[in-house]
């Protein structure tokens, strides 16, 4: 049999068909924008449903005129926290300094938000979901482009053939790994690890944020609303990531016990409720830095090719900017020159925006008692407010429009 010659390019013509790794928040935006530009889009993700709930993530800068951009702003703006303050404290549980949250995150007060991480997925899946198929409960298994197309094996027993595949699924791609290979080659480790998890809010907090420090260790109360529940975070440094535990739920239980073993404030209260909790999300503090996002007729969108963790709070930012890039980089051009140009136009704003993460860790998270002493002294002093505006990175790319 003759099959056609595998160097042949694809280009974006209508029906090209997309299937796209993740349904979280890269995920989502790519299949909308794709479709958008005339691409036939498959979504597999490995949850049942879309996740709702969930931590509260912030949409700044740039990524604000992406969901505008998708007319979901009234709707992101019905959902936004609109947290009222910060309060951190000192070793003792004596409270250091109680600010504005936007003198620590850097972000804009009327402009920018902060939503629930589930809110967001839902206004981002419900704008896609007409025109754009979704296989929940189903993952990718193999990927063959050693032919003019991408043949596909699901987990779930199915066999397709795309066009082009995307990864949108996560700092811990598998889309990643079967292209570009295992991720400790792509990782680039902070020194933290965290657990978060959702426990009853017998605080008495409301919007509001509440940080407890000792050197190395943060313990913090996050109220997304004025219900019966907040997030937990036990964040703490680690100088060696713990590779052994990501399997294993009790043993990281037992780590983060151990580590905040004799902490004070509400500690033991936190150490209690992780242990009975459902939800709890243990990771390390890692950023993915790859030298290239694509490799053949596979792209990666989102924390799969370049996660910038939690410390700049821009994860979210990131994902949103880069599915709209990278789609409208393919809007006119084959996917060579489409995956070149998302690179070429979207890598500087990433690179800013992950190198963001030294001075998040450093503020928020000291790991000396001396840091941590400098850390309260500016918060006290409020020297810690960032210039007016918002960080300059959050807005550093200006977005094109893209040819329908
Ligand atoms: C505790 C915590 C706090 C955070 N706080 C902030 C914050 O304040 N601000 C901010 O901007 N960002 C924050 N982030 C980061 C933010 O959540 C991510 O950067 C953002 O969600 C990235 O979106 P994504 O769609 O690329 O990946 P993800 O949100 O990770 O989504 C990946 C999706 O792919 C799915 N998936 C994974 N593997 C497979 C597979 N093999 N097959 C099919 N589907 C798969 C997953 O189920 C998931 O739905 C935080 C993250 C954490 C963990």
């Amino acid at each position: 049999m003759n099959r056609p010659d595998p160097t042949t390019r694809i280009r974006a013509t209508p029906g090209c068909r997309a299937l796209i790794s993740g349904a979280s928040v890269a995920g989502p935006a790519l299949a909308f924008w794709l479709n958008r530009y005339g691409y036939q889009v498959t979504v597999v993700e490995k949850a049942r449903t879309i996740r709702s709930g969930g931590y509260p993530i912030d949409v700044r800068g740039t990524a604000l005129e992406v969901v505008r951009r998708m007319g979901l702003l009234p709707r992101l703006r019905d959902a936004h926290i609109d947290l009222r303050r910060v309060t951190f404290l000192a070793e003792d549980g004596g409270e250091i300094a109680s600010l504005d949250p936007h003198a620590v995150t850097g972000g804009v007060e009327g402009r920018d938000l902060e939503v629930r991480r589930g809110d967001l997925t839902d206004a981002l899946y419900a704008a896609a979901r007409d025109d754009v198929e979704f296989l929940f409960d189903d993952s990718i298994d193999t990927l063959d482009q050693s032919g003019p197309e991408v043949d596909v094996t699901f987990r779930g027993g199915g066999r397709r053939t795309f066009d082009m595949v995307f990864g949108a699924d996560g700092v811990h791609s598998r889309t990643r790994e079967l292209v570009l290979g295992p991720e400790d080659e792509f990782h680039r480790y902070l020194g933290y690890c965290f657990a978060v998890f959702s426990m009853r809010n017998t605080f008495g907090l409301a919007r509001e944020t509440v940080m407890w420090n000792s050197p190395g260790r943060a313990a913090a109360l996050y109220a997304a609303g004025d219900n019966d529940e907040v997030h937990a975070f036990l964040n703490f440094a680690q100088p060696e990531p713990p590779s052994g535990l990501f399997s294993n739920p009790q043993a990281q239980r037992d780590l983060v016990a151990s580590v905040f073993t004799d902490a004070g404030w509400e500690v033991p209260g936190l150490l209690a409720a992780m242990r009975d909790a459902d939800d709890v999300f243990f990771d390390a503090v890692t950023q993915i830095r790859l030298p290239r996002w694509s490799s053949g007729k596979v792209a990666l969108v989102g924390d799969a090719a370049y996660a910038p963790s939690f410390l700049t709070g821009q994860g979210t930012s990131l994902a949103l900017v880069g599915a709209y890039m990278l789609a409208g980089s393919l809007a006119d051009r084959e996917h060579t020159a489409g995956f070149d140009a998302y690179e070429r136009t979207t890598r500087d704003f990433v690179t800013a925006n992950q190198d963001l993460a030294g001075k998040g860790g450093a503020t928020l998270f000291p790991t000396t008692a001396q840091e941590l002493e400098q850390r309260n002294s500016r918060l006290r002093s409020l020297s810690f407010l960032p210039p007016s505006g918002g960080r300059p990175a959050h807005s550093a790319l200006v977005l094109p429009e893209f040819p329908h």
